[in-house]
């Protein structure tokens, strides 16, 4: 597994990097205070990057990021003082980036920039340009944020190489291109993948001024100017790679239960909606089962709360892996309820005789051993005039099985 180094001899800095790197980083990391050190060290690990002090005892003019960068690692400087002159000297050199060490804000952003571009080795871009200069060099900028680069040189290729790698996290693409051009291309892609869940960056020469615009309405993430400078490059790609991410972790916090990580009762109701007004159109079956847990308090009241709550998680899990091709939720605290769409009533009721047979022989564990519990489930299946009126069904079924006796299913 590869590590980050870094490289700084002042201890009391040392110091605050290894904190943060030790709640922050997601990975291992060394340290080295010399060059002398950092010599020893790279010779003997694999390090995905180093993070570079330029000013050493036995190196004062950054003699140590020739070092670095002469054995293939990636590099980023840490510099008290920075003049357009060392800036310019340090990227043709093929630095990475350089961050000012001005207080701790400055080792969070070189914490964070590490951890990107640790995910960025598992991400795939593709870049769509029929210029092979300007491809070559864009690939070579992105390499060196360590993305693993797929070239193409128009819009149909493109799409190739999408439905090919569908795991493809990023597109880089120029307009003028033969066969299909990145205007085209993009409102292709956005026919499935929306500006939320895949991002693209369009590039515009500047000689044409409503180009970018265009991007962005046709569904760019962002634009860029060609020619442009390396450092705005890896910023905007970092940038547009950060706002996708914020935005499935919004996502995912908005529709899934803190605990169980089950969707929630908001995600089930926009997804039962829709099944539902399906349903009705096209007259097919449509099934919603409540599955609430027999004498829940008792366990909370017997083995405390965190047995309760492990219970939960654990009976979600075999939910989630049971219904995995159909919508399951947390309804309510010990309550649970799934939608099942196209699937006859015979099979459903299997189905459900099946699952509560199997939670009632699983083996639950706890803080303080295993436990078995059983489960009650109501079932409704008749499209009534809507959703609501479904669900009540179901909860009516649920109270017949809780009446006679618990750890059975009831049909509305
Ligand atoms: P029945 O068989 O009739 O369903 O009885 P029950 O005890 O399961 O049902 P009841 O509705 O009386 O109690 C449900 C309990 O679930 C009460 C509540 O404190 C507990 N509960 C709700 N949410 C959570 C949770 O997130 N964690 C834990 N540990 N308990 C919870
Ligand atoms: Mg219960
Ligand atoms: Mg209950």
């Amino acid at each position: 597994m590869s590590k980050l180094l870094i490289i700084e001899d002042s201890f009391l800095i040392q110091k605050v990097i290894k904190h943060l790197a030790s709640v922050e980083l997601n990975c291992e990391f060394d340290f080295a205070s010399t060059m002398a050190e950092t010599i020893e060290l790279i010779a003997k690990n694999d390090y995905f990057l180093v993070l570079a002090d330029l000013n050493l005892p036995d190196a004062p003019h950054g003699e140590v990021v020739d070092v670095v960068l002469s054995a293939g690692i990636s590099t980023i400087v840490l510099t008290a003082t920075m003049n357009d002159e060392r800036r310019e000297q340090m990227l043709t050199m093929g630095v990475l980036d350089y961050i000012y060490k001005e207080n701790r804000d400055s080792y969070t952003t070189a914490v964070r920039l590490a951890n990107q571009l640790l995910l960025n080795r598992e991400i795939k871009v593709i870049v769509a340009d029929d210029s092979k200069t300007l491809r070559n060099y864009i690939s070579a900028q992105l390499r060196k944020l360590l993305y693993d680069v797929i070239e193409v040189e128009n819009g149909i290729e493109a799409l190739k190489a999408l439905a090919k790698y569908p795991e493809v996290g990023l597109l880089i693409t120029d307009y003028n291109m033969p066969k299909m051009n990145g205007m085209e291309l993009i409102r292709a892609i956005r026919q499935t993948r929306t500006r939320d869940e895949f991002p693209i960056i369009g590039l515009s020469s500047s000689s044409d001024a409503t180009l970018s615009a265009r991007f962005i309405k046709y569904g760019a993430n962002d634009f860029l100017m060609t020619p442009f400078i390396q450092e705005e490059f890896q910023w905007r790609i970092l940038k547009a790679m950060e706002q996708i991410s914020l935005i499935k972790k919004i996502k995912e916090a908005a529709n899934r239960d803190y605990l169980t990580k089950l969707y929630n009762r908001r995600y089930f109701f926009n997804v039962a909606e829709k099944l539902f007004r399906s349903a009705k159109i096209d007259d097919t079956e449509l099934t919603v089962a409540l599955i609430d847990i027999d004498y829940f308090k008792k366990i909370n009241d017997t083995y405390g709360h965190d047995s309760g709550d492990a219970v939960l998680v654990e009976l979600s899990n075999l939910l989630n892996k049971t219904f995995n091709k159909y919508t399951v939720a947390r309804y309510g605290g010990e309550e649970f309820i799934i939608i099942i769409e196209g699937v006859s009533r015979v099979f459903c009721a299997q189905y459900f005789e099946r699952f509560r047979d199997a939670v009632a022989r699983t083996k639950f564990t706890i803080p303080d051993g295993v436990i078995t519990v059983t489960i009650s489930i109501g079932v409704g299946n008749s499209l009534k005039s809507d959703l609501l009126e479904m669900i009540s069904d179901a909860d009516t079924a649920l109270y017949k099985a809780k009446q006679m006796g618990r750890n059975m299913v009831a049909w509305s």
